[in-house]
């Protein structure tokens, strides 16, 4: 039989957080070997289950959304209604049930929205180190993805200049994390003021993925960038998955707002793709309305004493330690992106330098490349494991590296 490849398409997309290095953990696994998984944002693989409220209510609204079937493909109007208030909440003027898409998980409308944007030879700025789902969609679709810089020195703020440099002609659209997956930065509001006055001055539509906009540490609080002008075109993803503990009910949406009136063959494009795959799993849909109407976010365990607080503190203090490793504090979201420093370790590969840990010390993380990141000095560290495991699983990195100056 002639030997069945994979398109084309796919030949520069790349999601390394489910990569090689996690084959061979889940090999390591099956022979019976216990990992400490520093490797993904499963809040739920960590003990950090769905508030009681939006469970009840789900298993309560289970039987009737099962007899009730498709939704309308941008989904049910209660939600929808529910997100725009919370737009409201958070300032971004003018939106209606009508610029609110639900989708299975904000990944889905991510893709979604290039989808219907790109043709071959336009260009997304996109950050680095960037949460990869947004390179590889970009790719997907057809457009090119073009890096722009965030300055490690500034606490990971993207670098402004950068990305002026790198508009170009073919720039479509700018996206932007924040809070930040994969180095927990959160952006001040002079800066999103800047990103807004390029994307005006360029016409480039901003993509706002906001999924960590309530795990805030140390009081900080989170401006939408959507919240900042009417006269750009945003397109906001958010989502249960984080803040409300609540991944795998695969539930998220986008919210499409400010300057709408020249975007409307792109509305098209968006409304006919939603349409294409039906509806957001309806079970999903309804637990938005619980989830925003209630009070049983993540708060309680980024505030002082909380679970997640203690664990960024701990896993900050511990890798910071380390000879030759610099971490920039997270003040937002549930990782850090550790440095290290090329001179103590020269590190050539850094997914090799991931399945060695792995192998050597049982600690799974994901090497900085696969972020997008150009160069092999960085790993991501996902601080969601409790005290106990943090600690044990850091001892090891710092026994592992220990080893590895000696080379
Ligand atoms: N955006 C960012 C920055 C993320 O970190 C993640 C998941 O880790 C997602 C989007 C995907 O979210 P969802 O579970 O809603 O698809």
């Amino acid at each position: 039989m002639k030997p069945i490849a994979k398109s084309s398409k796919l030949a520069n997309v790349g999601y390394d957080i489910r990569g090689p290095v996690l084959d061979k953990a889940r090999q390591m696994e099956e022979e019976g070997q216990r990992i400490i998984k520093l490797n993904i944002g499963n809040v739920a693989a960590f003990g950090l289950m769905p508030p009681d409220e939006i469970v009840r209510d789900m298993i309560h609204n289970l039987p009737s959304q099962v007899a009730a079937g498709y939704t309308d493909s941008k989904g049910l109007f209660a939600p929808r209604k529910a997100v725009v208030h919370y737009t409201q909440e958070k300032r971004i003027s003018g939106v209606t049930v009508d610029d609110v898409y639900l989708g299975n998980g904000a990944s889905e409308l991510i893709a979604m929205s290039m989808n219907a944007l790109l043709d071959a030879g336009d260009e997304v700025l996109i950050p680095s180190p960037d949460y990869p789902l947004h390179t590889a969609v970009v790719s997907l679709s057809g457009g090119t993805p073009v890096h722009y810089r965030c300055d490690e020195g500034s606490g990971w703020l993207p670098d402004l200049d950068d990305i002026r440099a790198k508009v170009s002609a073919n720039t479509k659209a700018i996206v932007v994390i924040n809070p930040n997956n994969p180095t927990g930065a959160l952006y001040p509001v002079d800066l999103l003021k800047d990103i807004v006055e390029i994307a005006r001055q360029h016409q480039l539509i901003v993509f706002a993925d906001e999924i960590y906009d309530k795990t805030l540490y140390d009081g900080n609080e989170h401006t939408s960038i959507a919240s900042l002008a009417d006269d750009v075109l945003f397109v906001t993803f958010n989502g249960l998955s984080k803040n409300y503990r609540s991944c795998g009910y695969r539930s998220g949406w986008m919210v499409v707002s400010g300057e709408k009136r020249y975007a409307k063959d792109y509305i098209e494009g968006l409304n006919m793709l939603a349409s294409m795959r039906l509806c957001a799993n309806t079970p999903g849909q309804m637990a938005i309305q619980t989830a925003l109407g209630g009070y049983q976010s993540i708060k309680d365990l980024v505030a002082p004493g909380g679970r997640l607080l203690k664990q960024r503190d701990l896993a900050w203090e511990m890798m910071n330690a380390i000879p030759g490793v610099s971490v920039v504090k997270p003040k937002a979201a549930l990782y850090m992106f550790p440095r290290l420093d090329p001179k103590v370790y020269p590190i050539a590969d850094d997914q090799q330098f991931a399945y060695e840990l792995l192998e050597q010390e049982r600690v799974l993380i994901v090497q900085g490349t696969g972020f997008n990141w150009p160069d092999p000095d960085h790993f991501r560290l996902v601080f969601l494991p409790n005290l106990d495991d943090l600690t044990e699983a850091i001892g090891r990195i710092e026994r592992f590296l220990a080893g590895y100056r000696k080379r």
